[in-house]
């Protein structure tokens, strides 16, 4: 079996790690006694393009437990756990393609290898996937039946070649299902975000003054959680309506320009680039913290840091100190790439839990239901996206109640009024 990983020494210690995740992924378990019995993928072959995580791991396992010829590749260069690399070789005989640290190089001959085994559903985070096939690989578009995509960014650039008309196949828009960006996106960044500044830097929150860039769902848990351990926020937008929301959630909103010169820790989640740049870097107190929870490196202008720096050096696993010409250091993290993943583990798993029970139902949706659906990309069908919830409440011991006939009645008359 091919593959292309760290060690295979590391696989022992990959699968207790699965296995740890894999005890807060209940949905997923429900998915997977399902998936033997139905074997929706039976025969497909299916290529993923992930971070390579436990919580991956374990989605793996499922795919595979429904029948699917999985195989794995890296969604970001920093990002894959080696030791899951490896357990899945080992122990799953999954083929994965990712090594931590990978080059850029690297990198893409994995999306390649990965084709080579002429998938018929793509899973991308981030559309890498599917952007190698319709730029490079063409000959296969008529051979996939559908795919899945992750995350916001994904689903931005999907939409942007669906528009143009170039999109080859359907896709569905796994990040679109509120069981997925309502939790993922603000709980799972939220806590992954801070946890990887922590791990990175060691430094104490409480009376600092943190800046967010972009509040969207993932802005929004980060400035929820960097909140929650005393820092005092600061919010920038360029939307008025979410900035007068962060406004109105208790945060002091301003623009980069003023916030650059206050802010001891800065994070970007906006999924645009060079939000902090040039003009800011000047401004910043000695010693200012910058990182990105967004999609790509872009966020962080570090061509222009590196080109204005007089000195950099790594002071610290993950921390890249520069020196301006004004004498001021500022400390950039994990290579202003996704700092919940390159330097803590990506989200915890009881929220990837419902995110990837997204991604299993989608994959088998589109085996049986891909050949009939339109090229394009569609939001995951309402009713994956209300039973993820159902099944989530029901594994933590939450009960709900039921509505009364007479307010089943109620809700769909337009006759009572006051
Ligand atoms: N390809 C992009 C990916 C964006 S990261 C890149 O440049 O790295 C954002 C996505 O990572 C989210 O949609 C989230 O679902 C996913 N993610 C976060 N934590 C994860 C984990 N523990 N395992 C796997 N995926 C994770």
């Amino acid at each position: 079996m091919n593959h292309d990983v760290k060690d295979l020494k590391l696989a022992n210690e990959g699968r207790q790690r699965i296995e740890w995740a894999a005890q807060a992924m209940p949905v997923l378990d429900g998915i997977e006694r399902r998936f033997i019995k139905a074997r929706p993928l039976q025969g497909v072959t299916l290529a993923a393009c992930l971070h390579v995580t436990t919580e991956t791991g374990r989605l793996m396992q499922v795919l595979k437990a429904g029948g699917a010829e999985v195989l794995l590749c890296a969604s970001n260069p920093l990002s894959t756990q080696d030791d899951v690399a490896a357990s899945l070789v080992v122990h799953d005989k999954i083929p994965v393609f990712a090594i931590k640290g990978e080059d850029r190089d690297t990198y893409f001959r994995h999306i390649h290898q990965v084709l080579d085994a002429k998938p018929r559903i793509t899973m991308d985070d981030g559309a890498d996937l599917v952007s190698t096939l319709h730029s490079e690989r063409r000959d296969q578009l008529s051979d996939i039946i559908g795919g899945t995509e992750e995350t916001t960014t994904g689903v931005i650039r999907l939409r942007s070649m669906a528009e143009k008309g170039v999109l080859g196949y359907p896709i569905i828009a796994v990040n679109d299902a509120n069981t997925k960006h309502l939790f993922d996106n603000r709980y799972g960044t939220g806590q992954s975000t801070v946890d990887g500044i922590v791990r990175a830097t060691n430094r104490l929150l409480a009376g600092c003054t943190f800046v967010v860039s972009g509040y969207g769902w993932c802005g929004r848990g980060v400035a929820m959680r960097a909140a929650g351990l005393g820092a005092r926020v600061i919010v920038t937008e360029v939307d008025p309506l979410r900035a007068l929301e962060a406004v109105m959630d208790g945060y002091t909103v301003a623009p980069m320009e003023e916030a650059a010169k206050i802010g001891d820790f800065f994070c970007t989640v906006t999924g645009d680039m060079h939000v902090l740049r040039k003009e800011h870097f000047e401004k910043m107190k000695d010693g200012a913290i910058l990182c990105n929870s967004g999609h790509f490196d872009i966020e962080i202008d570090l061509e222009s840091l590196k080109a204005t720096a007089t000195d950099r050096r790594l002071i610290r696993d993950q921390v890249e100190e520069f020196t301006l010409p004004n004498g001021r250091h500022i400390n950039v993290l994990s290579e202003g790439r996704l700092v919940n993943l390159a330097a803590a583990e990506g989200h915890p798993s009881s929220v990837m839990d419902m995110s990837f029970a997204n991604q299993a139902l989608c994959a088998a949706y589109m085996a049986q239901n891909g050949k009939d659906t339109p090229k394009g990309v569609m939001g995951v069908p309402e009713e994956i996206d209300r039973e993820i919830a159902r099944l989530k409440l029901q594994a933590m011991g939450i009960a709900i109640d039921t509505l009364t006939p007479e307010q089943e009645r109620y809700l769909n008359s337009w006759e009572m009024g006051t």
